[in-house]
């Protein structure tokens, strides 16, 4: 097992008072392997990935609990500088918004090139010539010619790619991509996740994908984990997913997805919103949009329950729900 996240906790100091963003985050990651991670902006997605990179804003965010086991290390434990040889050379991360990733003023094969120099104390001249590589390796045209451009001078799509290649620079065993897509068009969206699908296949990478798009799930990820209210409600082979969900929220999700399969079919977005993150409702959080709910729902929480080997479902109901 490459990654392996036991009962995270992550809480958050507001106005309103503590939010608990993730509350018992459970899941692992083998090497090689796709993970997706779906679920509703505020379902503590972002917030995991962060605590998972060690690159959270603390204060205000606030690891209470848990466990992140990377290649048997757990990464909570580490020292500062320890964390920061892991992050970079070991695990990388891909941020939805690369322009506010990228130093604007900084040509980028400066920052590119930058990788090889701190980690692997390259000269600025050698460096160079490796950002053309990856540049060409992320298929930048031209990348000889731009590599002395600024972020700015390149297209949304070309910056994402950019990104990426920041995040394969060092070879990393994982690469965890936030939204990596969510900022571009459609159909650059689709080739940056085509590119990103293919290098985790060449560099034999783990990869988890975090996604509130259900839509680029199916083609690249092997297994998926459904977020809501900072915990892990339903995870499972992508394929089963599909087929039949185990749990009331990811089947609200797959409804809310437009599917050639179910052309003409009418779509349904899940009624309400996602709870407040300093008022998450007792019992399971889900309850209060759940079509299935009853009276247990609104005082047990439920476990995750073992639904079969390779799945798991926070469900009283899991099996009503896998009937349909
Ligand atoms: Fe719905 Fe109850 Fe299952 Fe929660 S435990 S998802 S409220 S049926
Ligand atoms: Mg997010």
């Amino acid at each position: 097992m490459l990654l392996e996240v036991r009962d995270l906790r992550v809480e958050f100091r507001t106005r309103d008072g503590i939010a608990k963003a993730v509350n018992g985050v459970g899941c692992h990651v083998d090497a090689g392997e796709t993970l997706a991670v779906l679920g509703e902006s505020g379902s503590g997605k972002s917030v995991t990935a962060q605590a998972v990179m060690g690159i959270l804003d603390t204060p205000p965010g606030r690891i209470t609990g848990g466990e992140v086991l990377f290649r048997g290390r757990d990464l909570l434990r580490l020292k500062e500088d320890e964390r920061r040889r892991v992050r970079g050379a070991e695990m990388a991360m891909v941020f939805q918004d690369a322009l506010s990733s990228l130093n604007p003023v900084l040509p980028v094969g400066d920052q590119l090139g930058e990788m090889f120099v701190v980690h692997r104390g390259m000269s600025r001249r050698d460096a160079r010539a490796r950002a053309v590589e990856l540049m060409d390796r992320v298929r930048i045209p031209a990348a000889r010619e731009r590599v002395g451009q600024y972020p700015h001078q390149f297209s949304g799509g070309m910056r994402q790619r950019i990104m990426i290649a920041m995040a394969l620079a060092l070879e990393p065993a994982l690469i965890i991509a936030d939204e990596p897509t969510t900022a571009l068009d459609v159909t650059v969206q689709a080739q940056v996740m085509d590119l990103l699908a293919e290098l985790r296949r060449e560099y034999r990478m783990g990869l988890v994908l975090i996604t509130h798009d259900l839509g680029v799930v199916a083609d690249v990820a092997d297994r998926i984990a459904v977020m809501y209210a900072g915990r892990v409600v339903e995870t499972a082979p992508v394929h089963d997913v599909y087929e039949a969900p185990a749990h009331p929220y990811t089947r609200g999700l797959l409804e809310s997805v437009p599917r050639l399969d179910l052309k003409g079919r009418e779509l349904h977005a899940i009624r309400g919103l996602p709870p407040s993150l300093t008022d998450i409702p007792p019992g399971c959080a889900f309850h209060p949009r759940c079509p299935l709910a009853r009276d247990v729902c609104r005082t047990d929480e439920p476990p995750l329950h073992e639904v079969s080997e390779t799945r798991g479902s926070a469900c009283h109901f899991w099996r009503e729900c896998l009937d349909g």
